[in-house]
């Protein structure tokens, strides 16, 4: 498909370049003891990962440990209370540790084995990236450090005990604001005394290249098994498909299977309490093209140009921009990125639940409420939403703020 002038035949032999661009977004913007580090992944990512042993044993862990191929699930229910739109679900919350963030978090624990490394290191917010990681690092042995705000391991203590549990030293942040941000400093400033004996795991298609192409490699078994298993289903192609963008790895990893299809792609980000600087996360949305995290791309900027602070009922879409390829789709109108409330969130998260028996992630439920209101404006046809994890993780917070519908 051609799409302004882009192939989308070559597409994924053409982005990222060889310095990590996509367009203009994208590339390595950090200090070079630390570019040091990443060019050695970069060189290993080509040649081990692209090797018939590490693929193959990717696909046996896949299968046997993370209980992929998950399905696609019809929502007949839901479908026949909106009308003649058939909708459809991709469902990344039966994968192993109920959320898609293992699909990257076992690539990358595995190119660190095959490495020779005997670390992984990260930072996390909410934990979700932390848990994934720590789970992953189990599976091969690995020690794991994960880098958090003193106060997020006090808003997050179930994700705190479960990273314990499996091992992995949690170390709190004290510096700043004590969050993500300071966690994200502590990591890399770790990483950059320790990378011989370790690799760091980026949570998302963000950073600096390699990882936003690693991690859309990695997440893009996703979008691989959704179209085939659509076919299978239907014996036709979705009209439309759906997910929700934090930093965007769920949303590309289904996006890329359909980039060459004639289907309409659409990526919600958090609209949170308004568009209001402050009140959302909708970064391609609100935001203009700048550097943060060691990578170009659209973000949401404060007065002095850093990185602003946002907000979302969905703490694993809280994030200040989106990775560099989810810019250059947008710019390229390939793919069509909107926004969807906290409340419109919160009622897609009670509708799934009670019509389906599924309760999804409060980040996938953004996905849900789109996937609806889509469904609404379509007098026909079909849309596949990206159900990117489980909602039990949620469950105390919807009831205390909430309570029972
Ligand atoms: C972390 C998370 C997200 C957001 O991350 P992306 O990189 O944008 O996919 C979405 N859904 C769930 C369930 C998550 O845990």
């Amino acid at each position: 498909m051609q799409f302004n002038h882009i192939d989308f035949d070559t597409y994924f032999k053409n982005y990222p370049d060889a310095d990590g661009f996509f367009g203009k977004y994208g590339g390595s913007y950090i200090p070079q003891e630390l570019q040091t580090a990443m060019d050695e992944i970069t060189e290993a990512y080509y040649t081990i990962c692209k090797s018939s042993k590490f693929v193959s044993e990717l696909r046996r862990i896949r299968k046997e440990f993370q209980g992929r191929p998950t399905p696609v699930s019809y929502l007949e229910r839901l479908s026949g209370k909106l009308g003649n739109v058939q909708l459809y679900v991709k469902r990344e919350d039966l994968n192993h540790t109920g959320a898609h963030k293992l699909n990257h978090c076992m690539g990358e624990a595995l190119l660190a084995k095959y490495m020779g490394k005997k670390k992984v290191i990260a930072e996390t917010g909410a934990g979700q990236h932390g848990v994934a990681l720590a789970t992953a690092a189990a599976y091969f042995g690995l020690s794991c450090d994960i880098y958090m705000g003193a106060v997020d391991i006090k808003k997050q203590a179930p994700n705190v005990a479960r990273m314990k549990i499996l091992g992995a030293n949690v170390i709190e942040v004290t510096d700043g604001l004590q969050t993500l941000k300071e966690a994200v400093d502590a990591a890399f400033m770790a990483y950059c005394k320790e990378y011989k004996d370790a690799i760091y795991c980026i949570g998302s298609v963000v950073g600096p290249h390699p990882f936003p192409m690693m991690v859309r490699d990695f997440q893009s078994i996703v979008g691989i098994e959704a179209r085939e298993q659509f076919m299978e289903m239907t014996g036709e192609l979705p009209d439309a498909v759906v997910a929700c963008v934090g930093g965007g790895s769920n949303a590309m990893g289904i996006f890329s299977g359909f980039l060459n299809d004639p289907v309409d792609i659409y990526g919600v980000e958090p609209l949170g309490r308004g568009p209001a600087l402050g009140d959302h996360a909708a970064s391609l949305a609100y935001g203009s093209e700048g550097v943060m995290h060691g990578f170009n791309s659209i973000m949401l900027k404060d007065a002095n140009g850093g990185p602003a602070p946002v907000y979302s009922v969905a703490s694993g879409l809280d994030y200040p921009s989106s990775g560099p390829e989810h810019a250059f789709l947008h710019d390229l109108g390939r793919v069509k990125y909107d926004v969807i409330s906290d409340d419109e969130t919160i009622d897609a998260f009670f509708e799934l639940s009670r019509m389906e028996g599924i309760i999804p992630a409060i980040e996938s439920s953004h996905a849900v409420a789109y996937g609806i209101k889509l469904a609404k404006q379509m007098n026909k046809g079909s849309i596949l939403i990206n159900l990117s994890g489980r909602g039990d993780k949620d469950m105390d917070y919807i009831i205390e703020k909430y309570g029972i519908r």
